[in-house]
């Protein structure tokens, strides 16, 4: 008899990364699962675009029979019949984030039989979700310490409300799976703040970076504007990127109608001040988008501030899938140590 897997969806946060994390785990290890309650803490509930075309991308990736893969739907059930390469192209419809969806799958993917590409058109730059640069500069290379080469492109900036951007992602799967070991941010590198400005005036993205300027003292030099005109709508998004030897962390907010472009700076730049203070190198949301792929490959460490609700559900839903897996040590100044028992490559080959 299949084992399956029951995922509560109101669990924690009960947002839609339970969800996500039970598909990629799903995806990886063959195990079906009925999830319930989907996204119950959330003002709309149940599936929305973006959920659903991980559901949709998932199930063709597994051959997967699904049952109740429909928008609004607040259960799913999903048996996979494998986990195939290949190229796969999805579009979510709305804004909803490409990095989402590309996160629902590369984990499996990235320890698959061959090599994958995937073309997902949505949002690449949208709010409460990794911005493209984020998915790139932060999360990838962090992918390619652990033995995975993957590559992403934004072929085309997608914005709230209209979408349309374009993600371009290829990987190819790890030979020898590493474990990763991040417990020292290492020397800085450097600094870099980009405004992307998508048919919007210029000086949304000049007064943003005047605003970088001054409070967080970065010179004229690593302070960026990008323009855009092929983006379905318009937006503007400001990401700070900020590079170690051992790791780069992202930040981004973005911009809104009615909310002035310097206040929209001063957000992200508290974010990356507060990164800066603390020593820890694994940000809050790096923290809980890296426990799923150390879990599939050969594990690891990293150091991170207390962990967030997210990551402490996705320790619950990884758990359910694998048994015990994650180990949580509390270090010096409010940090924890992230101690992920990978999956047995070494012994199998
Ligand atoms: P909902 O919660 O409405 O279902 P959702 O499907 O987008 O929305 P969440 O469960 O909230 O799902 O997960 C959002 C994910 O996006 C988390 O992994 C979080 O760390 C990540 N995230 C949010 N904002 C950022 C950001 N600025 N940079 C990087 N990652 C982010």
């Amino acid at each position: 008899m299949t084992d399956w897997v029951t995922i509560d969806g109101s669990r924690g946060e009960g947002g839609g990364q339970i969800l996500r994390s039970a598909l990629a785990l799903s995806l990886a290890t063959g195990r079906p699962f009925r999830a319930e309650n989907i996204r119950a803490g959330r003002k709309k509930p149940g599936l929305l675009r973006q959920h659903l075309t991980c559901v949709r991308l998932a199930t063709q990736i597994g051959y997967a029979c699904v049952e109740g893969a429909e928008l609004g739907s607040p259960t799913l059930t999903f048996e996979p019949q494998g986990c195939a390469p290949g190229t796969y192209h999805v579009q979510v419809g709305t804004a909803g984030s490409t990095s989402l969806v590309t996160q629902a799958v590369l984990p499996a993917l990235m320890f698959a039989e061959g090599p994958s590409e995937l073309i997902i058109e949505g949002g690449t730059h949208a709010r409460q979700a990794p911005p493209f640069e984020f998915l790139r500069d932060a999360w990838m290379p962090l992918m390619e310490r652990m033995g995975v080469k993957v590559e992403a492109e934004l072929e085309r900036p997608g914005f709230f409300p209209k979408g349309g951007g374009r993600l371009h992602v290829r990987v190819e799967p790890a030979q020898e799976p590493q474990p990763l070991e991040l417990l020292e941010r290492g020397a800085h590198r450097s600094f870099r703040a980009t405004a992307l400005v998508a048919r919007l005036p210029r000086h949304i993205g000049e007064r943003e970076l005047a605003v970088v300027g001054k409070r967080l003292g970065w010179q004229t030099k690593d302070l960026v504007v990008e323009e855009r005109e092929d983006s379905a709508g318009p937006g503007n998004a400001l990401v700070l990127r900020v590079a170690h030897e051992h790791v780069t962390e992202v930040f981004a907010a973005f911009g809104a109608v009615g909310v002035p472009a310097e206040r929209v700076a001063r957000r992200v730049c508290n974010a990356a001040r507060d990164w800066m203070r603390s020593d820890v190198p694994v940000g809050a949301h790096l923290a809980d988008q890296l426990m799923l792929p150390l879990a599939l490959g050969a594990g690891g460490v990293y150091r991170t501030s207390a962990l967030t609700q997210h990551s402490q559900t996705n320790v619950a839903v990884i758990e359910q899938f694998l048994g015990p897996t994650i180990d949580v040590q509390a270090v010096a100044d409010e940090a924890v140590a992230v101690h992920v028992k990978g999956r047995p490559y070494g012994a199998a080959s």
